[in-house]
């Protein structure tokens, strides 16, 4: 049906009829991506149009003797499909247009290098199907890549069965700079800096311990990150890695960490210059800061700081953002709580205890335990309230207490040896980071 709309709209009457045996054989290969199939069969119709002109104009000189129109069937056909959640590779194959022995066959071979069980939501996989006889094709070739290093390629052999090939590709690592001035949002900046999502995301999370993104972050503030970067021969960003270095300049206070994995065994973390690790008791942003609408102004705003009469500080998000748990602990409460709307409250160590109202979903139960980070529900206006965000309390011994005040501890201080052995890495770092020139703008992918 694609086909046909496409080559009548070539102009070309009575091209329907002539290309019927194609309409035949292709469709059930190339619904998938209607797009890239009308694409194709335009591409195809054109190519056609002076054949077809002179058929039209000539036809017992080329019809039945000199040409047969099966003869311009492409011999290999390309067909795009990608994994939507409940498919099977089976299914996917069979619906694609493979038979069922090739899909298997195929499956087989596969599994020798990628189990297909891993196959993830939205992997892409491209099909290749050979002219078979005159009006039918069969599986070639099926070909995924996992990872942007990987390939793996299943391809039908002589016998008639499938054979599995990897090809894996080596990127060049080199660290790159990337810095900005905010304007309106860490979020826009970064963006507009060349950081893609993953980057950005986990930028923000290492500062959530120490930053309150809602009330902190201001125009004029600063970042600057200094990460590994996989690219290719060309130069293309192929894929970014860790973070070594992370800061912030908020207000003219400036926040700089490092990546570091002591070398005694413990766990691989953030740490400041003074060689003390970001991880904290409660984060200070429990949602993804990137997700915040903007904050800037909010000092002068009473419903957004602090106020003995509002007991929490709120941060302003879309209905549905993932809020986090500040901190591990227990839910002591899961539940509609009056003007709270839905509410958890979770115990932490220490007499600390933290609250999150006006959610739209509850994500966990009264009793359930929850590690720090963990998504307990999501922003809403649920209760009293005006407008989508969180509104977030601490609590010391059963009493709200300012959260913007509070201090906590942090989780492991590098001493002696170990700390000099930080130094000299932090130092190194330090040293590349000067000595690399900004980059412009980082080609995007993920
Ligand atoms: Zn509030």
């Amino acid at each position: 049906m694609i086909l046909t709309g496409a080559v009548l709209a070539t102009g070309i009457a009575a091209a329907s009829v002539f290309y019927s045996p194609v309409q035949r054989s292709v469709t059930a290969i190339d619904m998938v991506d209607p797009g890239r199939a009308v694409e194709q069969a335009v591409l195809d119709a054109y190519r056609l149009a002076p054949t077809l002109e002179k058929f039209l104009s000539e036809p017992d000189a080329w019809w039945p003797g000199t040409l047969n129109p099966d003869d311009l069937l492409p011999a290999k056909v390309l067909k795009k499909v990608a994994v939507a959640p409940g498919d099977t590779l089976m299914a996917l194959l069979t619906e694609a247009g493979a038979e069922p022995s090739d899909s298997q066959a195929a499956i087989t071979a596969l599994n020798a290098k990628f189990n297909p069980r891993k196959l993830k939501v939205g992997q892409e996989i491209t099909l290749t199907f050979e002219r078979n006889d005159a009006d039918s094709y069969r599986l070639f070739e099926m070909s995924l890549s996992p990872s942007v290093e990987r390939e793996v390629n299943v391809t039908r052999v002589e016998s008639g069965s499938f054979r599995a090939n990897e090809v894996i590709r080596e990127f060049n690592v080199e660290h790159a700079r990337v810095g900005g001035t905010i304007d309106d949002s860490l979020y826009n900046a970064g963006i507009a800096a060349g950081l893609n999502n993953s980057l950005l995301s986990e930028f923000i999370r290492i500062f959530s311990y120490d930053v309150d993104f809602q009330r902190e972050v201001q125009p004029g503030d600063r970042f600057e990150l200094f990460f590994e970067r996989h690219h290719d021969d060309a130069g293309k960003t192929m894929k970014t890695g860790r973070i070594s270095v992370a800061a912030m300049t908020l207000s003219g206070r400036e926040l700089r960490y490092y990546f570091y994995q002591p070398s005694d065994g413990g766990d691989a973390d953030y740490f400041t210059p003074a060689g003390s690790s970001v991880r904290k008791a409660l984060l200070r942003t429990p949602i993804d800061g990137a997700r915040l609408t903007s904050g800037f102004g909010v000092r002068r705003h009473p419903i957004l700081g602090y106020s003995l009469m509002h007991k929490g500080v709120d941060f302003g998000a879309q209905t549905g953002t993932p809020i986090q748990a500040a901190g591990e602990g227990v839910v002591e409460m899961s539940g509609w709580n009056g003007g709270y709307g839905q509410y958890v409250r979770i115990k932490h160590g220490n007499g600390y205890a933290t609250a999150y109202a006006h959610m739209s979903r509850l994500g966990v139960k009264t009793g359930q335990r929850v590690r720090q980070g963990q998504v307990i529900g999501a922003v809403g206006t649920t209760g009293r309230s005006t407008g989508p965000h969180l509104h977030y309390e601490v609590m010391q011994n059963g009493k709200q207490i300012n959260p913007t005040g509070v201090r906590f501890p942090s989780g492991r201080k590098l001493e002696g040896k170990e700390f000099d052995r930080f130094r000299r890495a932090s130092e190194g770092l330090d040293k590349e980071f000067r000595g690399t020139p900004q980059l412009a703008l980082l080609n995007r992918g993920e």
